[in-house]
């Protein structure tokens, strides 16, 4: 049964092949839903046009999320591509490299300001813009990360940034609700991405979450992919302004077992 029969999705926050955006879109194309994709730079169209290709998505267009006037433009061309949408995705975000090492108390003012605005802010513009769009109802899906809720090194202030995000997620879905759209967060355990190359020290914390998280491994793509194409179709109907971890359990430890058991 393919869940995403007749349904349109707008994808921001493809980069390459290995985004979290991607995954998601695959398990979507899969699922038999037509899909639109936005980038963030010039730079990135070589590398998002062949996976377009890929998937016969003929809808690409670039979109800094932090000018308005991109954000206006990209969805007057959704409107006359696609007239509706079911589903948007907000896979974005974006730290200075040097707020996401050393210590959180040197965060500049203008660093945390780029973080909150592009990691955060971003969600609350794109779902003002895509809300004409849902006029028979949507869901939109934001990715989050668990630094927003306990201290991880160097996560600095984008976990700051991901704790507005998840009550941005709950003060949009209260919002959006009675309009039929629903509002929901992924918490992804680590992925190696480009986005998470730049926080400082991310090898070691695949390998911590790798020996200590329930399942004992880490999480892909393809399984963020195939929760938000549950979140996203008609079987979370009733589900809205929930955080949903794919993070083979790790966020359940109060005090992790360390690999050498305690006897
Ligand atoms: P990624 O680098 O592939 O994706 C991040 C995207 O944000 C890129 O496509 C980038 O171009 C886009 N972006 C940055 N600034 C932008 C701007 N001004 N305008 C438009 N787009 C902009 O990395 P990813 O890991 O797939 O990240 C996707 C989301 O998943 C992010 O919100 C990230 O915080 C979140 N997340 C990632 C992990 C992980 O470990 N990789 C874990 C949990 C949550």
């Amino acid at each position: 049964m393919k869940l995403l029969e007749g349904k349109k999705a707008l994808i921001f926050g493809l980069a390459n092949q290995r985004s979290i955006a991607w995954g998601i879109a695959q398990a979507f194309h899969e699922h038999g839903a037509e899909l639109g994709f936005s980038y963030a730079v010039p730079q990135l169209e070589r590398r998002v046009m062949p996976l377009a290709e890929q998937l016969g998505v003929n809808f690409v267009e670039i979109c800094d999320v932090t000018k308005d006037e991109d954000v206006t433009a990209v969805f007057h061309k959704a409107t006359d591509h696609f007239g509706n949408i079911d589903i948007l995705i907000h896979a974005i975000a974006f730290a200075e490299r040097q707020d996401l090492e050393g210590r959180f108390l040197n965060t500049s003012r203008s660093g945390f300001a780029t973080a909150l605005n592009v990691s955060v802010y971003s969600l609350v513009a794109l779902s003002r813009a895509a809300k004409p769009l849902m006029a028979s109802g949507g869901s939109i899906l934001t990715l989050s990360y668990y630094g927003a809720e306990k201290v991880v090194p160097h996560y600095n202030v984008m976990g700051v940034a991901k704790a507005a995000l998840e009550a941005s997620t709950r003060y949009l879905a209260a919002d959006l609700g009675p309009d039929g759209i629903r509002v929901n967060a992924i918490s992804a355990g680590p992925i190696k991405t480009l986005s998470a190359a730049g926080v400082a020290g991310f090898r070691k914390m695949l390998g911590y979450v790798e020996e200590r998280a329930p399942l004992r491994r880490n999480i892909d793509q393809d399984e963020v992919g195939k929760s938000a194409l549950w979140l996203c179709s008609d079987l979370a109907s009733g589900v809205t302004g929930e955080v949903v971890y794919v993070d083979a359990g790790y966020h359940i430890l109060g005090m992790p077992e360390p690999p050498e058991k305690w006897e």
